[in-house]
């Protein structure tokens, strides 16, 4: 196991005990929150070529408080049992902050996905799930996976198959896994989602006056220069995102081939397009590249976005940053010590338990529709419409003027699978927001936001055991 993966679930225990010491609740309790409750490690043989492979994987259920517990799967080479603990506790504080009824968990298969087949790469899968659920690790009302690095709505679909071969004449089998293709039981605006969140979470962050005034910088996301790390699902839809809606200028982006710059801004479309034909970010029209692929941390911007990894931002380089705010898209970017150095400097480091939730808050939804076996949307799009029209006619004749078919389209248009699911995760994102600002401005004591993201999650947390009654 590397360092870094060493001190990633370490650096997550460093802050939950740091936020835990302001919380004043019971010490067994909070023994109890912070410890993953259950560990299933496994070794399986899928046939490869001619030749048997031992694959090497994880599933981390890390609290029950809740059930089901909820958490993505990655597929990596660099897949261990601690990284996969502390991408599980993570999913914890996340659910409570964004009010998700779920436990936290995660699963990790040890492979680099790029050095296998379609074919390959389902068996694995398969195989995978069929040892989920014969330890029962999977379902709709025990742990529902869903994707995270390396790994998409394909391998979703092949999960939910599996599933519903071995669990046959389960009635809400469609629920054992979320982020799954749309012509598969999965929920439009899905595969945005977790990079959406990130946007209204930074729209969100960046309108308070009196916060930006502290940075130096003016309120609101039009002209903020940010820096991606990363152009996968998260990084490419944060960056169109905050582009198209928002107004802001993308000035890098960084791949594992290296960093590309032009202060002008870079389109990240017609980048992720090239990057398609290519194979590569390098040479994309207008850009400059940097001498190293790790100079994307020392970019002059406003916002600096880790999308990639954990522990991209160390000890070693933390006093290379040159942003203002770094956004934790990616799940523990920026280790402990690191967030300490950034923040005597007075960099504000949004949380990834806050930052990236978007993705679990609609996974709820999907797991929502699932169990109610009808798309949102389905029973009140047409009222809605019928009822604005006649009100629009109503306008119209009352006043004796006409508006035009564009205008009136626009007015009574019912609201879509997509818009609701768009609607739903921008409230969450607000006020997840503004409940963690609130705590943060209420301390005497400064804390950071990570604190205060914490502190909320573990109130929470404590008072559904005490519900429980597992904590008196
Ligand atoms: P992904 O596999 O779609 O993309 C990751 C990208 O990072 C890839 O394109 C990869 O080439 C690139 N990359 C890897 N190492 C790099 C390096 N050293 N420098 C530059 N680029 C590098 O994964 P994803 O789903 O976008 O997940 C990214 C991060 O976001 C992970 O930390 C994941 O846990 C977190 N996250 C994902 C979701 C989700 O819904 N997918 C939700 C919450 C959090």
């Amino acid at each position: 196991m590397s360092n870094k993966q060493a001190r990633f679930y370490e650096s997550v225990l460093a802050n939950f005990d740091r936020a835990a010491a302001y919380s004043g609740l019971p010490s067994g309790l909070l023994k109890q929150i912070r410890a993953c409750n259950a560990v299933y490690q496994m070794r399986f043989p899928v046939k490869i070529g001619n030749k048997y492979e031992v694959i090497e994987a994880y599933r981390v259920q890390h609290s029950h408080h809740r059930l089901p517990t909820k958490g993505g799967i990655r597929f990596s080479h660099h897949v261990n049992q601690e990284e996969v603990m502390a991408l599980a506790s993570l999913m914890t504080y996340k659910c409570a902050i964004v009010d998700v009824p779920f436990g936290g968990a995660k699963g990790g298969v040890k492979v680099s996905p790029r050095s296998y087949s379609e074919n390959e790469l389902e068996r694995i899968t398969r195989r995978y799930t069929t040892e989920l659920i014969r330890k029962n690790f999977i379902g709709p009302g025990t742990d529902v996976p869903a994707p995270d690095y390396g790994t998409g709505p394909r391998e979703m679909a092949w999960i939910l198959d599996t599933y519903q071969v071995l669990k046959n004449g389960e009635i809400d089998a469609l629920g054992c896994v979320t982020g799954k293709p749309v012509s598969h039981g999965g929920i439009a605006g899905r595969t945005e989602a977790t990079g959406r969140g990130v946007f209204y979470g930074l729209r969100e962050i960046v309108s308070y006056a009196d916060d930006m005034a502290e940075l130096g910088l003016k309120p609101g996301m039009k002209g903020k220069t940010i820096v991606i790390q990363g152009l996968g699902n998260v990084g490419t839809y944060t960056g169109s995102i905050c582009q198209k809606e928002g107004g802001a200028i993308i000035v890098g982006v960084s791949e594992i081939e290296g960093t590309i710059y032009n202060k002008t801004g870079i389109d990240i479309d017609k980048l992720v397009k090239f990057r398609k034909k290519t194979g590569s970010i390098l040479g994309f029209p207008g850009t400059t590249t940097l001498k190293e692929r790790n100079d994307w941390v020392g970019i002059e911007c406003d916002i600096l976005i880790p999308a990639a990894l954990e522990s991209q931002i160390r000890e070693d380089n933390a006093d290379l940053v040159k942003a203002k705010i770094i956004g934790e898209a990616a799940n523990g970017p920026v280790t402990d010590v690191a967030e300490d150095m950034l923040s005597k400097r007075g960099i504000v480091v949004v949380p990834d338990m806050y930052l990236n939730a978007g993705g679990v808050t609609v996974s709820y939804f999907e797991w929502l529709k699932n169990l109610s076996h009808m798309r949102f949307g389905r029973l009140q799009k047409r009222f809605d419409q019928n009822t604005y029209s006649n009100i629009v006619d109503i306008v119209e004749k009352t006043t004796g003027k006409k508006i035009t078919n564009k205008e009136k389209a626009m007015i009574v248009r019912g609201a879509d699978e997509v818009d609701l699911v768009r609607s739903g995760l921008e409230e969450t994102m607000i006020n997840a927001y503004k409940q963690i600002r609130e705590i943060k401005k209420r301390k005497k004591k400064p804390i950071t936001l990570r604190e205060a993201a914490f502190l909320n999650a573990l109130q929470k947390i404590a008072s559904d055991y005490m519900q429980l009654g597992v904590f008196p």
